[in-house]
């Protein structure tokens, strides 16, 4: 049973993330991929607000942007469904969503979406579910969603249901973002990834161990992901992308989960302010953000 704190509307700020490692191990025999993948949050978020309205019935989203979908295609709306349902709340829900991280982009804007409504919910309806419980559920919405709720520097396992921190947690850093104008399905790309023969790893191990030691030069040289090359192939633009960033100075470059997000990471500010406003100038029509990470 649960109890509706009435008039009451809760606000939850949905973080964006980065991939500083993708790894895909294995894959299960029900078709899901075994992943092994350094998480890392960054300031850039959505915000989004859930009301309950007495009264009323259903579910409504309501967003700002023309790329997301309002309807139950929505992974917030299908989130507010999981929980409505098996909590058997039958008040209207509105879900309020302010959308700034870039959509299609494989930075987990619709799962971040997602794990900010359970955790809205879960105060509204006083739920009294734990981080645990509320991971648990946020699975099935997908493979990020259990990473959003928590968030943080992260090792992602199993099929994103395995976090474990890794201290000290990479704080204050800068982060530059480039999104070709155009998006990529994940699902798509794990498609292409299961039907290509270049199968690549990245050191996560080194990864994690560049983070701990606080060790910037190593950290940019082994930055990696498995899915890279097969969304290159769809997204040239990526190459270019990359290319360009290098050519600037900047150390950390990679695609960020199934892409087509580049990033650059740095552990100062001025030469990825230089690069943004060149990279907005030079790439028309891309979307172009200095963010941070988080915390
Ligand atoms: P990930 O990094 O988890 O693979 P992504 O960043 O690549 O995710 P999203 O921005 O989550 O991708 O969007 C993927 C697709 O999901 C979009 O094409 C969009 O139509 C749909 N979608 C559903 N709900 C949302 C939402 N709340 N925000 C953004 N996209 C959403």
């Amino acid at each position: 049973m649960y109890t509706m704190n009435t008039g009451k509307e809760i606000t939850e700020p949905a973080y964006a993330k980065i991939n500083l490692g993708l790894d895909i191990v294995g894959r299960r025999s029900d078709g899901y991929h075994l992943l092994r993948m350094v998480m890392q949050t960054l300031s850039l978020h959505d915000t989004v607000t859930v009301r309950a309205s007495e009264g009323a019935s259903g579910i409504r989203t309501v967003t700002d942007s023309d790329l997301v979908p309002d309807d139950s295609h929505n992974l917030a709306f299908r989130a507010a469904g999981l929980l409505a349902e098996k909590y058997h709340i039958d008040e209207g829900i509105e879900i309020g969503i302010r959308k700034r991280i870039p959509v299609a982009a494989g930075l987990a804007g619709g799962s971040s979406d997602a794990a900010a409504v359970l955790k809205a919910m879960n105060r509204l309806f006083n739920l009294g579910l734990d981080v645990k419980e509320l991971q648990r559920l946020g699975l099935s919405l997908g493979a990020d969603v259990p990473y959003c709720i928590e968030g943080g520097t992260r090792l992602s396992e199993g099929i994103g249901e395995i976090l474990t921190p890794v201290v000290p947690e990479l704080k204050g850093l800068s982060v530059l973002l480039i999104k070709p104008d155009r998006g990529v399905s994940t699902k798509e790309v794990y498609e292409a990834f299961d039907t290509s023969d270049d199968v690549w790893h990245p050191d996560t191990e080194g990864i994690i161990r560049a983070i701990r030691s606080g060790d910037m030069p190593a950290l940019g040289r082994l930055l990696g992901n498995s899915l890279e090359a097969v969304t290159v192939r769809k997204v040239p633009e990526i190459s270019r992308i990359k290319g360009f960033l290098k050519e600037k100075g900047a150390q950390g470059v990679l695609m960020s989960g199934s892409g087509p997000t580049v990033f650059a990471i740095d552990d100062g500010t001025e030469l990825l302010e230089k690069i943004y406003n060149e990279a907005k100038e030079y790439f028309p029509g891309y979307e172009v953000i200095l963010t941070g990470t988080q915390g």
